[in-house]
């Protein structure tokens, strides 16, 4: 075999009904204290296996142990207020109530590194860790210290890095950093997103993944998303960028969205994870429409470069459907891998 067209999700999974409530983002916990704890861990193992039994290759937790994305991670660092939170715009697109950064930022112990072990003793396979972004994490917050998104931002690049750094030392093989940002604050991107993204991914060894979407299947994700004109451009601005970066991954949204496929070809040599599953359809994608995305793909990427990914998180499917759209990926690649004769 010389290469192989590898699976993995772009993060999360849904949590099963007595950890907290399904097929809801950011759904609060159902359990508490030790509890909780022991929730959780079953919780990961239940998403590693779901995993393991629909042929992907490249495992995660599911983030069984976070609420969301961004401000599991924050709540775990000392200088921010989460009772006294504050309503910010998000990606310009929806209000939220955020916590306040009114001290110095540092990171006092590991956020994930425990579940990573846990994760690293389930299976033998490659695993991947995802955390947050820092461009992503700064436009999650109110900023009442540094007064500056690009200072913040640097400061979340250093605990990051000790954080992925911790997580690879437990086993894991590729850190994800989440950055839907990069598809909205061009500028930043290019003035300051891609430098602090590259300090944040400094000196792992394990391959790095900068993971762009166009967000979960959400109201005011929908309505942004059917703003944007026939064709939807955003990956031409940051592509460039992260071709010359040190990031070696990059991870898009392709499926039933508007993104030319030829965007891609502005990665030239970086591997791509191509969203073959849409996160905001409840209808599962047949393994022919899986190998269909990817086949697409190969004409603008080294089919080696390839691998098949979800657009963004299942967090808000049911188990069924999530696992039922897990399995069509891991199959639409075999279609592919045979194809090209790579298994
Ligand atoms: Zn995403």
């Amino acid at each position: 075999m010389k290469h192989k067209i590898l699976t993995t999700i772009s993060g999360s999974l849904p949590k099963p009904n007595w950890l907290a409530e399904p097929e809801k983002l950011w759904s609060p916990w159902l359990l508490e204290g030790e509890e909780l704890i022991k929730g959780k861990k079953e919780a990961i193992k239940l998403a590693v296996n779901n995993q393991l039994n629909s042929g992907l290759s490249i495992i995660g937790d599911g983030e069984q142990t976070r609420q969301h994305f961004v401000t599991t991670f924050i709540e775990h660092l000392s200088g921010v207020d989460f009772k006294n939170k504050k309503t910010v715009r998000i990606r310009n697109r929806y209000d939220a109530k955020v916590p306040v950064v009114i001290d110095n930022i540092s990171r006092e112990k590991s956020v994930f590194v425990e579940d990573a072990k846990y994760v690293r003793s389930l299976t033998n396979l490659p695993i991947k860790y995802t955390l947050p972004g820092p461009m992503t994490m700064v436009d999650t917050l109110y900023d009442d210290y540094y007064k500056s998104r690009e200072k913040l931002a640097e400061k979340f690049a250093e605990v990051l890095n000790k954080e992925a750094k911790e997580l690879v030392d437990a086993g894991v093989d590729y850190i994800q950093f989440d950055e839907p940002a990069f598809n909205v604050f061009f500028d930043e991107v290019k003035d300051w997103g891609i430098n602090i993204l590259e300090k944040a991914a400094s000196n792992l060894k394990a391959k790095t993944i900068v993971h762009i979407c166009y967000g979960y299947g959400i109201e005011a994700n929908i309505n942004w998303k059917n703003s944007l004109g026939e064709e939807w451009r955003q990956y031409e601005n940051v592509f460039p960028l992260l071709k010359k970066s040190k990031i070696d991954q990059v991870s898009l949204e392709c499926q039933n969205s508007r993104v030319p496929m030829n965007l891609i070809e502005l990665l030239r040599g970086k591997k791509i994870l191509v969203g073959a599953i849409d996160v905001a359809s409840k209808k599962v994608e047949t393994p022919e429409q899986v190998a269909d995305i990817l086949r697409q793909a190969t004409k603008y990427a080294e089919p080696q470069n390839i691998l098949g990914c979800t657009n963004c998180g299942l967090v808000t499917f049911s188990q069924e459907i999530a696992n039922a759209k897990m399995q069509s990926l891991a199959l639409g690649a075999k279609i592919l891998n045979q194809e090209l004769g790579f298994e």
